[in-house]
Parts: structure tokens; C-alpha cells; sequence
């Protein structure tokens, strides 16, 4: 109830929620207590958080930021929503995101710009950009989000944040509406990395129903996060400081007041007893040419099912089947999302597909072995998440190769399929700075505990 009140108050100015159902929320909430009740001890039982409106969960519209989905009702739950509501959350409401997940800012979605909390002038981040402000303006204790290029990790460095991506296959992708299969992957945004540890704990697991979920053993996220922690707590571990990020004329990439506040929180690891050494990614450089052919291409063939016949926006008038078709799309999609659609049907046609998608492929390839090498040298990669801080609401919209150059530090882990943190290290300039962690394959337990402990 204190949260809806909240987000009656405050959602009009931020726009970071596009559906809410109060009765169904205290449903919900009810239900839970009745749980409580018997002496069920569910892992959140009551608790309430946001879910990012790419999530299909039954009975709710599910719109994806969209259009084209903007009618839609779920006729069932995404594996996501089902754990958490057998672990006794209660859905506070859909967040806004950038249509279909396209973008960094959240300007491409059909129902508006989200505001940041911090300055409502300015953009929260994106896609993920109505979870991180619901989180950052306390609309919602934590929320979900989804992270393809950056998604999580970008609006939480915005919003001053912690927001985890895990290793790919890790949360299932069923009934979380796809944009670049090979990429996508959820994961929580959270005001602490214990929080984001305990909604992991519910996100994770495999599912037959998600052909690329992994199965392994259950963890418990949080059993690195115990506070009798010795005086030198991160001893023996080895941060690596990629010459890509840190090294002299590299640093001009970054806004000088978000490295000043990198530099600092390495600073503090180093007291926290953790050691420094440089490592190289040089195929990094070609991180966000490589995955705006690989994510495109996906995106051209996943959203061919909305064609206005099975669910979703059908044009109310038109001709023939081809020409529904045509009108349904043009109508349904905005102008971020048809980019992607041409760009991906261009590198897949025949002809171009070996010089682009075959290539980019390729480039994907040397970025995980890179990474392969420098985890031999050290235990966690460290470097900002973004290059900047929020920018102002119209300032990039104009520019697309501006927008995609906000995910320049984020990318490269997805293409590698590798686990990635941020967590608030600071203002810069009054606005939050976000430091990056990233981890080796499945090390979410361990990098939560770096993070906690900086924390
Ligand atoms: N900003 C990137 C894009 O527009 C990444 C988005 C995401 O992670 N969903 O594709």
C-alpha cells in the first residue's frame, strides 16, 4: 500500500511505470499474508518489485514498450514471473523500457520518456530505464530488468544503482519478449548488491522450456556476503585494469569526473586488500560494430511473428494479406525498432551475410577469447559502465551512433556471455558514476561479494 501511494504520487512525473493494478498487486499482497499466515517462510514472501514490461506475466497487458503490443494481455506467465510468485513477491506493476528493448536512454518508448530521479531533465538510462528510476525514486524496493547490450547495467550506473547481468543461460529467457536471443539475459536492479543476490537467488535455475538455460547445481548467491568479514576482506584477489579502458589516451573516452570516481573505488579496493594488474582486450574496439550487426539480425527475425495476425496491433484497414501486413508493421513499430529491422534483413540477405554477419560473428569469437586470456591473470575485470553520466532528455535522440556509444564499456560481456555488475562509486558533477565489475563465467556469487564488500 505505501509503495502504491508512492507511485500514484510520484509515476506522473516520471513516467517509470506504464501499467499498475493496484487490485491486483494487494491481491497479491494478500495472498502473501495468508502464506504468512500458515508459517510458510517463502525467500520473498510480501516483497514487492517492479517488473520490467518486457515480462510476459498473465493477466497483465505486457506491451514491451511498444505499439504494436499495446493491447496486449498475457495469457501466461514467463518463467521469471512464475518464480517470483512462488517465492511470494508481489508484482507492483510494469515498468517502461525502450520499444523492444532498442536503446539506451528509454526515448524509443511508445508510451513516453522516463525522467531520472536525480534531474528530470535528464534520461534514467536504458532499456532497462523504468526499473532503474522506480528503484532510484523508492517507487519499488527492486525490479527486474534485461540486459542485451547494457540494458541493466547502463540505467543503474544512471540512476545511481546496483544492477547485476548473469552469465548467459543462467535466468531463463521463456516469456520475456526477445530481441537478440544469443544476448539477452535478466537480471535485478537494486539499491545493494545483497539485495540483487537475494532476487538472483529466485531468478535463477533452469528451465527446460529455454533451450539455452544451463543446468547446474542450485547456488545461494548471498553465502559470500556474511558481515564477520576480516580486516583485509578482498585479500588474494585480482583486479584487472584493461589497457582498453585505463590506459593513457583511453581514458579521454570517459567523462574525466567518472574516471576520477573509478580511479577512487579502485583505490578502495586496493585498502580492502585486493591486488591490481593491467590486462588487454584488444578486440574490444570492435565490441559495438560486431554486436550492431549480430543484435539487429537477431532482432529482424525475432520480431517477424508480429504480423498482425496472431496477437498484438493488426491496421484496421487495408487490401490484401501482404499489404496487412505491411500497414500492421509500419503502424506498430517505431522508428528505432524499423532501423533494426533493415539493418538486420540487410546483413542476413544473401550476398552480405559473409561480409557482415559471418564477420561479426567472428569478431565475436576473439572478444570471449580475449577475455579468456585476462581471467587468467586476475579474478574480476574492473572499468566504468558508462562513459558518461545521465545525459539530457533530446540530447542524443537525434544521433543514433551517439546513443550506441553509451554501451561502449557494457557490450563486449554480452557478446562474450559473461556476468557484469555495476554499483554506484560516487556523484560526478552531482550525477551518480557507475564502476563496472565483471566477472569469468558463473562467478555472479563472487563478484556480488566484491561488490558487497565495497559497499
Ligand atoms: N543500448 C543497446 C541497444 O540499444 C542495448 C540494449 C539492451 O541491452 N537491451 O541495443
Amino acid at each position: 500500500q505505501t509503495y502504491l501511494e508512492r507511485i500514484a504520487r510520484l509515476n506522473p512525473q516520471l513516467n517509470a511505470f506504464v501499467t499498475l493494478d493496484a487490485a491486483k498487486s494487494l491481491a497479491q499482497a494478500a495472498a502473501a499474508d495468508a502464506r504468512r499466515a500458515t508459517g510458510e517462510a517463502a525467500p520473498l514472501l510480501g516483497i514487492p518489485l517492479a517488473q520490467k514490461d518486457i515480462f510476459c506475466a498473465q493477466g497483465w497487458r505486457t506491451t514491451c514498450g511498444s505499439h504494436m503490443l499495446e493491447n496486449f494481455v498475457s495469457p501466461y506467465d514467463a518463467t521469471v514471473i512464475e518464480r517470483f510468485d512462488a517465492a511470494g513477491a508481489v508484482n507492483l506493476g510494469k515498468t517502461n523500457m525502450d520499444e523492444f528493448a532498442m536503446g539506451s536512454s528509454n526515448e524509443t518508448s511508445y508510451f513516453g520518456a522516463v525522467k531520472n530521479p536525480w534531474d528530470t531533465a535528464r534520461v534514467p538510462g536504458g532499456s532497462s530505464g523504468g526499473s532503474a528510476a522506480a528503484v532510484a525514486a523508492r517507487l519499488a524496493p527492486a525490479a527486474t530488468g534485461t540486459d542485451t547490450g547494457g540494458s541493466i547495467r547502463q540505467p543503474a550506473a544512471l540512476c545511481g544503482l546496483t544492477g547485476l547481468k548473469p552469465t548467459y543461460g543462467v535466468v531463463s529467457r521463456w516469456g520475456m519478449i526477445a530481441f537478440a536471443s544469443s544476448l539477452d539475459q535478466a537480471g535485478p536492479m537494486a539499491r545493494s548488491a545483497e539485495d540483487c543476490a537475494l532476487l538472483l537467488n529466485t531468478m535463477a535455475g533452469f528451465d527446460t522450456r529455454d533451450s539455452t538455460s544451463v543446468e547446474r547445481p542450485a547456488e545461494d548467491y548471498t553465502r559470500l556476503l556474511a558481515d564477520d568479514a576480516p580486516a583485509k576482506p578482498l585479500a588474494g584477489l585480482k583486479i584487472g585494469l584493461p589497457r582498453e579502458f585505463f590506459g593513457e589516451a583511453e581514458r579521454a573516452g570517459c567523462d574525466a569526473a567518472v574516471m576520477a570516481r573509478v580511479d577512487e573505488a579502485i583505490a578502495a579496493y586496493r585498502a580492502l586488500g585486493a591486488e591490481t594488474v593491467e590486462v588487454s582486450l584488444p578486440a574490444m574496439q570492435l565490441s559495438v560494430p560486431a554486436y550492431y550487426v549480430i543484435a539487429p539480425a537477431e532482432a529482424s527475425s525475432n520480431l517477424s511473428r508480429f504480423d498482425g495476425v496472431r496477437y498484438g496491433h493488426r491496421a484496421p484497414e487495408y487490401t490484401d494479406l501482404d499489404d496487412m501486413y505491411a500497414k500492421t508493421r509500419a503502424q506498430g513499430f517505431g522508428a528505432e525498432v524499423k532501423r533494426r529491422i533493415l539493418i538486420g534483413s540487410y546483413v542476413l540477405s544473401h550476398g552480405y551475410y559473409d561480409a557482415y554477419y559471418r564477420q561479426a560473428q567472428r569478431i565475436r569469437r576473439l572478444i570471449a577469447d580475449d577475455f579468456a586470456r585476462a581471467f587468467k591473470e586476475c579474478d574480476v575485470i574492473m572499468g566504468p559502465t558508462s562513459p558518461g553520466t545521465a545525459f539530457r532528455i533530446g540530447e542524443k535522440a537525434a544521433d543514433p551512433v551517439q546513443m550506441y556509444l553509451s554501451d561502449i564499456y557494457t557490450i563486449a560481456v554480452n557478446l562474450a556471455g559473461l556476468p557484469g555488475m555495476s554499483i554506484p562509486c560516487g556523484l560526478a558533477d552531482g550525477l551518480p558514476a557507475g564502476l563496472q565489475l565483471i566477472g569469468n563465467y558463473f562467478g555472479e556469487a563472487r563478484l556480488l561479494e566484491v561488490a558487497h564488500r565495497y559497499q
